[in-house]
Formats: structure tokens, sequence, C-alpha cells
């Protein structure tokens, strides 16, 4: 691995804290001050980590969302998940949800009725993959894998640990199907971790750190907690470790480099379809979440 060029980090953005949905706090690099979006990604939300006591936690109630994916990887507590396609699910600490939004869909992301009335401790990310103008309008697709079936891998010292969401690691493929090449990886650096992967000169690579500091590029720039760095161009992606653990989501994806036209919860390529999803939306075109008695749950005076 001689004639390699590792990336740098070209930019270090610091993430700003938030109010989101029902008014859970977020810290989020973007889109924020400084930078929109990074192709294709067009969101990073790190959801706590908070406690909440009892009948403090909030999530994001039925809304809507067309044009892209929102990707659910749920670090501590348990978060439910329905929608208007039907689907149904309970994520707990080390599970993701990869919900491909497409033509529109209603969702609602709760924390779990037991957080909600007990309270707890939640962490965990929602990340927003924008899709390509020709899929913008396919059909709803929701994956759902628990922590056991995603692949992990470890590097032969120990020191670097991975569970693979997207793309391809150490060796070690990840389920996940995605509609571009996309790399979700969580890394865990031990002291002393060094690590330097292959990855296509296509993509666009990231790393957000979430908890202690890493070293990254060839020259070690560090990245503290709560800092996304946007690296630049080469073939491989260089990780090191600092004098405490450190934990990291690497994210990559190629940049679709198409028009985006954003508002809330649609992301589309005009403005012309903006306000058609809207429309679609009110008309009731993106469906609406059936909800049987038992699990609304919601029967006290
Ligand atoms: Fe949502």
């Amino acid at each position: 691995m001689k004639n390699e060029r590792v990336r740098a980090a070209e930019r270090i953005v610091t993430s700003h804290r938030q109010l989101e949905g029902g008014g859970f706090v977020v810290r989020r690099p973007i889109p924020g001050e400084q930078i929109d979006a990074v192709d294709p990604f067009l969101l990073i939300d790190e959801m706590g980590p908070v406690e909440y006591g009892p009948g403090e936690a909030v999530g994001a109630p039925d809304h809507p969302h067309r044009g892209f994916e929102t990707v659910t990887y749920v670090l501590e507590g348990e978060m439910e998940h329905e929608d208007s396609a039907g689907h149904r699910g309970r994520l707990g600490p080390g599970d993701v949800q990869w919900m491909t939004a497409g033509a529109g869909i209603v969702h609602s992301e709760m924390p779990s009725q037991r957080i909600r009335e007990q309270g707890g401790r939640v962490h965990g990310f929602q990340i927003w993959v924008n899709l390509p103008k020709k899929e913008k309008l396919t059909r709803p697709r929701y994956q759902e894998y628990s922590r056991e079936k995603l692949p992990q891998a470890r590097t032969d010292d120990g020191k670097a640990e991975v569970r693979v969401i997207a793309g391809e690691a150490l060796g070690v493929q990840a389920v996940i199907q995605t509609r571009t090449p996309i790399v979700y990886q969580d890394w865990t650096l031990q002291p002393g971790a060094d690590v330097t992967l292959p990855f296509a000169s296509d993509l666009q690579m990231l790393v957000y750190v979430f908890e202690g500091s890493a070293r990254v590029g060839p020259d070690g720039a560090t990245v503290g907690e709560g800092q996304l760095a946007i690296l630049g161009a080469g073939d491989s992606v260089r990780l090191a470790g600092s004098t405490e653990v450190a934990r990291l989501l690497l994210l990559g994806g190629v940049p679709l480099r198409e028009p985006v036209a954003r508002y809330g919860p649609f992301v589309m390529n005009t403005r012309a379809e903006l306000a058609e999803a809207f429309e679609d939306f009110q008309s009731g075109r993106m469906g609406e979440i059936t909800r049987t008695a038992e699990v609304q749950g919601d029967s006290s005076p």
C-alpha cells in the first residue's frame, strides 16, 4: 500500500445543538451555519445522549418525507417506528433502520412507551441520504437489522473495531442495500489504534467523532467529540486513536451533483417538485399510519 493517497481532513466543522421534532436535543454538524450538506449527505443528527425523566422523552410524531432516505442507528435507549406503508419496528441498542422514503411516506419516530413513561437514556443517530433524481419517486422501502445481524470486524492487533452498517471494511461486507454506494460504519479506536482503509476515490468521505477524539489523515489531524471532518481526495482513509477510547462514524457517498430543492421533510430537485410534494402530502397521497387500539396504547384518561 505504498502509493496510496491518504485522504486529509480538509475541513473540520463543529456541530451545534438544536431542538428537533417534538423538542428533543440533537447535536448537528450538518446542515449548519457553515455547511448546508455534504453531497449526498443532507443531515447528520446525533440524538442525545440525554437522560430523560418519567414523562419527559419526546420524539417525532407523524410527519412525511419524500425524495431521500432516513437512517436511524440506536446506541442507547429504544425507538419505535410506524409508517404509512405498514412497516413497524422497535429499535434497541445497536439496531439500524434504513428507510427509503422515495415517493413519499408518513412515519412516526418515538422513544419506546417504556422510556416515555419511566424515563431513560437515549443516544443515537439519524442521517439523511439523498436520492438521485431518477430514484426520488421510487417505492418506499424499509430495512431493519438488529445488532447481532450487523457484520463486525476488528484489526489484527484488536485496537480498532468496526460495525459495518453500509459499505465494506476489513474484508467485511454490509448486509444493508443502498441505492447508491454508501459507507456507514461505527468505529471504536483504542489508544494506539492506527488503521488505513481503502475506499474508492469517487466517494466523498466524512468522519464524525461522538466520543473522545481521533486522529485523521496522513498528518493525524485531531478531530474532537462533536466534530465532523470532511476528507479530501484520495483512495484511503487513515483513522488513529488518541489517549482515550474514541468512537466515530465513518461515512461516505458518491456525490450526486444534482440541484437540491429542500424544505422541511422534503428534498427534491426543483421548487415545483417541492410544491407538488406539499400538495401530495396535504391531500393524503402519502398515506397515513393505520393504528390499532393496541399499538396506539394511549387510553389513559
Ligand atoms: Fe422522520
